[in-house]
């Protein structure tokens, strides 16, 4: 049974003693205000990818995930790109690209179709890339004009058959959310067990996933009545995955053309990490090296933009 551990940036997962259900509770402080640091996002946009954070770390939870889940919205509005990435290890990292002019007029709380312009047009998917290359599994979920929250339940509900409730709450770059599903097993017992975990759900107050209590005494806050198995809380962080080989192995793909362009523009070549602003220099030697050299290591890259 667990400690007392502060709430923040761990992912607690629990179990329903006297009914098939199962849960997990995630809350992020230093790890999302680190990834939103990372670029001057717009309000509407901080907050929607605090709350891919949490949303992507509980389905991650989920999963019997050996790499990344990655939560992508592609939009032709306000927002062209935003991505969330949470691994296996509750590493978690973002990025997007924005219309400032088009995302200043939007509302703090707009929502995913807001943010994306177009709900035709654009496409939101949650994707599993396996740890050292594979079959990326990817599903789309419908972009419906409703929380980030409502999205993912959606997404959980069907693609894992199970029913799926998750409330999301974000506050200054602090974000938190809470996960119940039911598992297979009909019993009139588990029916009225989940009828009443849903009206307690439903009945949560704005901010009251978000108050300082470590994840047993928010359990036992938000479920008095039950008795709950919980596992251990597990870490959560954000952590980029980019490194000087990913970087080397990224210049490879752009191709000898482009390497010459950025030498011959600005003296040598600069890779910024997308994800988190990191920036990798290399001499006009050490950016021609990498097509002479044999190694091919390093795995994917991590889609670097020149400057
Ligand atoms: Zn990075």
């Amino acid at each position: 049974m667990t400690s007392r551990l502060r709430l923040s940036d761990a992912l607690t997962r629990f179990v329903f003693e006297a009914a098939e259900v199962r849960g997990a509770f995630v809350a992020l402080d230093q790890a999302t205000r680190g990834i939103l640091a990372c670029h001057p996002y717009p309000p509407p946009l901080s907050r929607a990818l605090a709350e891919l954070c949490a949303g992507s770390a509980l389905i991650a939870s989920t999963l019997k995930l050996d790499g990344s889940l990655i939560v992508q919205l592609a939009g032709v509005g306000p927002v062209r790109l935003a991505v969330v990435e949470c691994s296996d290890v509750l590493d978690l990292r973002a990025t997007a690209q924005w219309n400032e002019p088009a995302i200043a007029g939007l509302a703090a709380d707009a929502t995913l179709v807001d943010l994306a312009g177009d709900r035709k047009q654009s496409r939101f998917t949650i994707t599993l890339d396996p740890r050292g290359g594979g079959l990326l599994y990817q599903g789309i979920v419908a972009l419906e004009a409703t929380t980030v929250a409502r999205l993912l339940e959606h997404y959980l509900t069907t693609s894992e058959q199970l029913q799926s409730r998750v409330v999301l709450q974000t506050r200054d770059g602090v974000a938190a959310g809470l996960l119940l599903q039911r598992l297979p097993g009909p019993s009139a017992h588990d029916d009225a067990t989940w009828a009443r975990l849903e009206i307690s759900v439903d009945a949560l107050a704005p901010d009251s996933l978000l108050a300082n209590a470590s994840p047993m005494d928010m359990l036992s806050t938000l479920f008095p009545r039950d008795d709950l198995r919980v596992f251990d809380p597990r870490p959560a962080r954000f952590h980029c995955s980019c490194s000087f080989n990913r970087v080397r192995n990224a210049l490879r793909i752009a191709g000898r053309r482009e390497v010459e362009a950025a030498i011959a523009e600005r003296g040598d070549v600069e890779v910024t990490c997308e994800f988190c602003n990191r920036h990798y220099t290399f001499a006009p030697d050490e950016a021609r090296d990498v097509f002479s050299s044999s190694d091919s290591s390093a795995g994917d890259a991590p889609a670097p933009t020149r400057h």
